[in-house]
């Protein structure tokens, strides 16, 4: 048995009958690829034209079961980010995939260049991608790699989380009644079932979870030689800089951390602010998250924590700092509610090294608060640790802005506000080392899940005989060869 005793994550025993019903879908899939070849751009875009449909009919099914599968998820916020998200995303890639898919014409070597040869790189589908979603954004997860999948002409198979149960039925009733799963399929189920999917021989696999769980499904993958893209989670870091505006950071931060309760893969994490200014930005951030969240018990704003098993993790790590000396502050200034998973914004503010919040992702409703005396200290602090998924400053001083962003390596940047980046259609979304492998989003997930195949086509006669370049060699063509080895 595989095993990470740290997070405490555990290869688990193959499900034989998922093994087998998705094995038969990715054979069912690989058939009809063979037979009808890669699909045209009109069939792509009609594609993700059904799949925009079958989101704008079941929206409010998906809310509706959002909000029960978290135990309090605002509907509207449930429709902006895990609905229309994903139909942004999915429109971006119908209205550009004819121009992703024009072949790009290369320059040929010389001299069957002026013999009329051309070459040009032509973007081929992979065939069958498995996308494997979280429980945080179910639905988006899911779907925005759906939609350059798609584009690239794939057929997909998509795994949802099991801690969202109801939107998972939801998901698989809506795609199973309008696709054909010779196209797009759904399986349910946990960790078993993904372990079976991850274990087949996909054509490319795109992982959305934990980095533990990321490197069992990596394992898996390359039984197969499998490409994966893993978009997997870490710390993000939070500067404020030297001359950055408190106010302005600490409602922009308030924001990003109120959102979806902190449970998004690039939340602020840890925030670095200049020591003499520390207890200030406690008050700010107080002030700044109380004014959008006032009350949290009962409060239907407030988005819960999934499940018991991770409102304990949070907690945890916030009596584990306590205990270690670190001052807790909440904002709202309210206690721990008796019942349920909604929680207050927990300060963590300047825990020891060891304790478990330093090491581990939060993913919920805290964060750490670290004093500095000097920005090299942060980022040496910064590049100590696994690159982040994300990393955000805030500052006026464009020489520190400079140095944090050119002497630190995370999978995206925000300057000036948090979570922005991930928002560009047009851009890559992605981590780097530990926090992932691969991006996607618009032109770059057409690219990541289609084959770049170089085409060579010869013209004129061959005159490499001629030329004397042919057997039996002979001096002058050493000669030749030589005269070219230059500088
Ligand atoms: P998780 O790793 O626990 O689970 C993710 C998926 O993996 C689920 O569908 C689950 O069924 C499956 N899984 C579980 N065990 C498995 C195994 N042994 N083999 C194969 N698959 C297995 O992650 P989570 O708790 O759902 O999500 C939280 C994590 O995801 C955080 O680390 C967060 O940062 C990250 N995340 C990243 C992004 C991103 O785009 N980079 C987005 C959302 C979340």
């Amino acid at each position: 048995m595989r095993g990470d005793p740290r997070h405490n994550v555990r290869a688990v025993d193959m499900n034989i009958a998922a093994h087998e019903q998705i094995s038969a879908i990715l054979d069912r899939q690989r058939r009809a690829r063979l037979a009808a070849g890669a699909p045209d751009a009109d069939e792509r875009r009609a594609r993700i034209q059904q799949v925009i449909d079958l989101l704008v009919d079941r929206a409010d099914d998906i809310a509706k079961a959002l909000d029960a599968d978290f135990g309090g998820r605002p509907e509207g916020y449930s429709l902006m980010n895990d609905v229309v998200g994903s139909i942004t995303a999915l429109k971006y890639s119908r209205d550009n995939l004819g121009d992703w898919m024009t072949p790009d014409e290369r320059p040929v070597f010389a001299p069957y260049d002026q013999l009329g040869a051309t070459a040009e790189v032509i973007h081929q589908p992979k065939g069958s991608v498995g996308i494997i979603g979280t429980w945080n954004a179910p639905v988006y997860t899911l779907m925005s790699p759906l939609a350059g999948v798609l584009a690239a002409g794939n057929r997909a198979v998509l795994k949802p989380s099991e801690l969202v149960p109801r939107t998972a039925e939801v998901l698989a009733d809506a795609v199973s009644a309008a696709f054909d799963p010779e196209v797009l399929a759904i399986v349910t189920g946990g960790p078993d079932v993904a372990d079976a999917l991850t274990s087949l021989p996909f054509d490319h696999l795109v992982f959305t979870g934990s980095s533990a769980v990321g490197k069992l499904v990596m394992a898996n993958a390359a039984t197969n030689l499998m490409p994966v893209t893993l978009e997997l989670g870490g710390k993000s870091p939070t500067i404020i800089g030297a001359g950055a505006d408190l106010a302005d950071a600490a409602h922009r931060i308030a924001v990003g951390k109120a959102t979806n309760g902190g449970q998004i893969c690039v939340s602020p994490d840890t925030v670095y602010v200049p020591g003499a200014r520390l207890d200030d930005f406690v008050e700010a951030l107080r002030g700044a998250y109380t004014a959008l969240l006032p009350t949290i018990d009962g409060n239907a704003d407030a988005v819960a924590i999934v499940s018991d098993r991770h409102a304990a993790r949070v907690d945890g790590y916030v009596t584990d700092a306590a205990d270690r000396g670190a001052r807790i502050e909440s904002a709202p200034d309210v206690p721990l509610p008796a019942t349920g998973r909604r929680r207050p914004l927990r300060m963590v503010i300047e825990p020891p090294v060891d304790a478990v919040i330093r090491q581990e992702e939060i993913f919920g409703p805290a964060l750490v608060l670290l004093g500095y005396d000097d920005i090299d200290e942060v980022i040496d602090a910064i590049n100590a640790g696994p690159n982040p998924l994300a990393l955000y400053y805030f500052g006026t001083d464009t020489a520190e802005q400079a140095a944090v962003v050119d002497r630190t390596l995370s999978g995206g940047v925000t300057v000036g506000d948090v979570m922005m980046h991930p928002g560009l259609q047009d851009a890559p979304f992605g981590g780097v080392g530990a926090s992932g492998m691969g991006h996607y989003n618009g032109r770059e997930g057409f690219l990541e899940f289609s084959h770049a195949r170089a085409v060579y086509r010869s013209a004129g006669p061959d005159l490499r005989g001629e030329w004397g370049m042919l057997p039996p060699y002979t001096e002058q063509f050493r000669a030749m060869m030589a005269a070219q080895v230059t500088r």
